[in-house]
């Protein structure tokens, strides 16, 4: 898992100092063990898991149709690293659209049900407040603007394996 190319690629393109990189590499370790959980349970399948470049402060999160997820670590003004639950959520609504590729009901329903599994895996555990409405509201104005097709992606999956689906996601 150490070898995961994105993090790879991302500790070649960083001009932050050796301690950021190692906590941005560190987020993204912890992050993608915990997709791969969400991942098997549901049988998603991304492309890759990268951390949003700094320049980007729009959004928290991303999913492209080809499943590229991008999700952005720091704070946007302070740059400092997110709160571990605040990326988590993020991830369990890029991962939800890697089967509802909207922001309709099916979409909230099934971001919901990941987001719940998580918590009771113990992967999501959100402070008394949790994530406000605001918080979650740049990443829906996050996919308009990526000029994504808004098609559900549901009729794309690969056909369903019985593989574990770890072994295709590190390839
Ligand atoms: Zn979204």
């Amino acid at each position: 898992m150490t070898d995961h190319e994105g993090i790879r690629t991302l500790m070649r393109r960083g001009a932050e100092g050796d301690v950021d990189r190692r906590t941005r590499a560190e987020l993204l370790r912890r992050l993608e063990r915990d997709a791969l959980r969400i991942c098997s349970r549901f049988e998603l399948r991304y492309r890759v898991l990268e951390a949003e470049r700094a320049n980007v402060t729009s959004r928290y999160g991303v999913c492209y149709s080809d499943g590229t997820i991008r999700i952005r670590l720091r704070h946007a003004t302070t740059g400092r690293p997110l709160k571990y639950s605040s990326l988590v959520n993020t991830l369990c609504h890029e991962l939800a659209h890697l089967r509802h590729f909207n922001h309709g009901p099916r979409f909230q329903t099934f971001y919901a049900q990941i987001l719940e599994w998580a918590r009771r895996e113990g992967i999501y555990r959100p402070g008394r407040l949790g994530p406000s409405p605001a918080e979650r509201a740049p990443v829906a104005v996050a996919l308009a603007r990526a000029g994504t097709p808004a098609r559900d992606r549901a009729q794309a999956r690969p056909p369903r394996s019985a593989e574990p689906m770890q072994l295709d996601l590190f390839r």
